[in-house]
Parts: C-alpha cells; sequence; structure tokens
C-alpha cells in the first residue's frame, strides 16, 4: 500500500479537525486497512477508501458524543479517468472557502462541492472541474490538486488557498525535488492557467495527469508536456518501490505481493 500511514493520519486529523475524534489511532486503523487487504488476497491494484462516520446518538447536531465508525472498502482500480490528457474548465462554483468549512480536511461534506463541479464540467463536454477560492484565485481540480510547470519551476497553490492537502501532491513536491526541479508553492492566478508551459492534476486516484486544454486554450501544445512527463514516471516507480530511497512510502500486504494499493483516505 501506498502512503497508508500518512493516509490514516490524514483521516484521523481530519476526523479530529471536525469535532469526530474516532477511538482508533492512525496506526489501528492502518492495522484494520492491512487485515482486510491480506483477508482479501488482493493480487491487483485496488483503491482502497476508508471512511468514518457517526452512528447511534440520536439527532441533535453535536454529534460529538454520538458513536464513531470506520467503515474500509478496498475494490479492484484501473483510472479516474477514461483519457489520458484532460480538456478542463474553470468551474461557476468556488471551492467551499476556510470561513464556512475546512477545506484542508477531507470530509465528505466538501465533496457536494467537488460533485457539483464535476457534474457541471461534465455537462458542458469537458473532462474535469477546475475550482477557484473565494478570492479568485486558483485551488484544485475537483478531486486533485494542481500544479503548473514554467520552464523548470514547478509551482502548486499553498494550503491557504482552500486546498485539499493532497497526499500525492505531498508525493509529487518530494520527486520533483528529488529531480532537481525548483518547488514553489505560491498562489497561483486564474491567468497563469493559460501562460503555463505544462499544468498537471495529482491525486491518489488519478496519479499524475496531464491537463492539455484549459477553457479552450491549449496547454503545452496540446500534450502532456516533458516535465509532466518525468515526474508521472517518476511517481510511477516511486509507487511501485522502484526508488529505493522512497521505498519507506510502501507497505507491503505479503510477501508474494507485487503491486501497490492506493488508499484514499
Ligand atoms: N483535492 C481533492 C478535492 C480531492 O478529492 C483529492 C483526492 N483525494 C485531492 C485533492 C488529492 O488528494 P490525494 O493526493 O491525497 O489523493
Amino acid at each position: 500500500m501506498f502512503r497508508l500511514k500518512e493516509h490514516s493520519q490524514r483521516l484521523a486529523r481530519s476526523a479530529h479537525m471536525i469535532h469526530m475524534d474516532l477511538p482508533w489511532t492512525a496506526a489501528q486503523i492502518s492495522e484494520g486497512i492491512l487485515e482486510l487487504l491480506k483477508k482479501n488476497g488482493a493480487r491487483e491494484i485496488v483503491y482502497i477508501r476508508p471512511i468514518a462516520f457517526v452512528g447511534e446518538g440520536g439527532i441533535n447536531l453535536d454529534s460529538r458524543k454520538h458513536l464513531k465508525h470506520v467503515a474500509v472498502f478496498a475494490f479492484p482500480f484501473r483510472a479516474y479517468f477514461e483519457r489520458s490528457g484532460l480538456r478542463v474548465c474553470v468551474s461557476s462554483w468556488r471551492r467551499v472557502s476556510r470561513s464556512s468549512m475546512i477545506p484542508r480536511s477531507k470530509v465528505a461534506a466538501n465533496y457536494l462541492n467537488s460533485s457539483m463541479a464535476t457534474i457541471e464540467a461534465k455537462l458542458a463536454g469537458y473532462d474535469e472541474a477546475l475550482l477557484l477560492d473565494e478570492e479568485g484565485r486558483v485551488s484544485e481540480g475537483a478531486g486533485e490538486n494542481l500544479f503548473i510547470v514554467e520552464g523548470e519551476v514547478v509551482a502548486t497553490p499553498p494550503t491557504y488557498t482552500a486546498i485539499l492537502e493532497g497526499i500525492t501532491r505531498q508525493t509529487v513536491l518530494a520527486l520533483a525535488h528529488d529531480m532537481g526541479l525548483e518547488v514553489r508553492e505560491r498562489p497561483i492566478d486564474r491567468s497563469e492557467l493559460y501562460t503555463a508551459d505544462e499544468v498537471f492534476f495529482t491525486g491518489t486516484a488519478t496519479e499524475v495527469e496531464a491537463v492539455v486544454e484549459i477553457d479552450g486554450r491549449k496547454v503545452s501544445g496540446g500534450e502532456a508536456g516533458p516535465v509532466t512527463k518525468r515526474i508521472k514516471a517518476s511517481y510511477s516507480d516511486a509507487v511501485r518501490g522502484r526508488i529505493p530511497k522512497h521505498r519507506a512510502w510502501l507497505t507491503p500486504v505479503n510477501a508474494n505481493s507485487r503491486r501497490a494499493g492506493r488508499a484514499g483516505s
């Protein structure tokens, strides 16, 4: 499993941020996920989705004392998008504001925002939606973090621009640094999307995927650019344990397992 520890920690922290402290530690959640995969004897790429929710306790919106549950689903998974090289549009919906919700936390309620933006984009014939934050800065894709490339510089919005703190984002920042690229976390203006050399999305399900058109403007000539391709290849190596210094990102499920599962906490 790829970055299991970080995914379990994000789940526990996300729950804590919304007063939903779980009666299990991140390490215990990880153990539960490992047990599920072992019992199912997964032999292919699986997407893993742990989800915490409140149960018995009444209808009061103060759910702090309600019973907490964690369920884990794992299922064979191929690709999030049907095609490689995405056509996207800036959504008419803004990313949930930090003054009303906690976009940094992976809270299911935030996904109504992502879902509405996704459906709007698909109805208009695009592959994915890109959201701005309340201030009009670039935030992220409906289910992915966003990076732009300018020469040898890779930039992505900082966490205060209402983004989910993606684990793939963090992984790609580390890999880009390893590759000798300059890495910057900085606010990105909408207009920069149209002039960047390359744009790509990152996410557990999406992995690393090139954005080749934004609002009808072609990016990097309408195909994945060279830096995106290098980062994509490096990510693929990392997930498969082919980068010795990053082997600690992987948790083996059994001695014979050759493929990594992806946890989507
Ligand atoms: N932003 C949003 C809104 C997402 O749903 C996801 C997918 N989990 C991401 C970013 C990427 O996060 P991660 O790399 O941890 O999957």
